[in-house]
């Protein structure tokens, strides 16, 4: 339902918190993080965005690269186990999703059958098993079995994907459901929408249909789903 992810030289929990607060007027049922330092750590939970805040109080929270996601359940119950982010068999992916992967019964029996286990219910889930199984399987990065991934998804569908393998890349994409890009100097939002974003940034970037963006080093990179480059349409939002 809502997504907020950052990149750059500030915390990026407290972005990621409170850009979950301002979309709480979407409607939700669990929220969630994953959040970079070192490990990718990820904690969620059915309930309220002040909820998941209270149980993360006492961790360590501290970060540049993260992301966070409000779920409004389309595919298993609400529960501490189908809230976002969601990770890969390995452990070293996670993805928030918005949207619905209408294919996903069958992907899951064929992952189930290269040996993926799942622990939710959700067709996330699936989502970033594919990810990995064509991570695994080609010989390509990561960005690129995203958009290979894209080719076999079927639905709709705004991620955000964040791995161990690569600490300061963030993966975003979509279909059918809005992602918008924040740039600031130096740094990087994205959302679902602008609301969590104008506080920091007025350049944004809306994400097209069938668009694959990667954040790294300062630069954002749109490609399609064909891996053609995009020029950013950066727009100035009226603040
Ligand atoms: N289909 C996903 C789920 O049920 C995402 C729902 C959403 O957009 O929040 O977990």
């Amino acid at each position: 339902c809502g997504i907020v992810a950052y990149v750059g030289h500030r915390e990026a929990c407290p972005i990621i918190i409170k850009g979950l607060k301002r979309l709480e007027y979407r409607g939700y049922d669990s929220a969630g993080v994953a959040l970079m330092n070192g490990a990718l750590n990820i904690y969620k939970k059915k309930g309220k965005v002040a909820d998941l805040e209270a149980a993360i109080s006492e961790e360590d929270t501290h970060g540049h690269i993260g992301m966070g996601h409000t779920r409004w359940a389309t595919h298993g119950e609400p529960n501490d186990e189908n809230a976002h982010p969601h990770y890969s068999t390995s452990k070293g992916i996670a993805i928030i999703h918005n949207g619905i992967i209408e294919n996903y019964a069958s992907l899951k029996q064929l992952l189930i059958q290269k040996g993926h286990t799942f622990h939710s219910e959700t067709d996330s889930e699936v989502f970033i098993n594919l990810i990995e199984d064509i991570f695994q399987n080609n010989d390509c990065s990561l960005p690129e079995a995203v958009r290979l991934a894209m080719h076999e998804v079927v639905g709709a569908y705004a991620i955000v994907v964040l791995s161990k393998e690569s600490p300061n890349q963030l993966i975003a994409a979509r279909k059918g459901s809005p992602l918008v890009v924040g740039v600031g100097k130096g740094e990087y939002f994205l959302a679902s929408d602008a609301t969590p974003i104008i506080e920091y940034t007025n350049e944004v970037v809306y994400l097209n249909d069938y668009e694959l963006a990667v954040i790294k080093d300062g630069e954002l990179d749109i490609r399609t789903k064909e891996d053609v480059k995009q020029t950013p349409y950066v727009q100035t939002l009226e603040m």
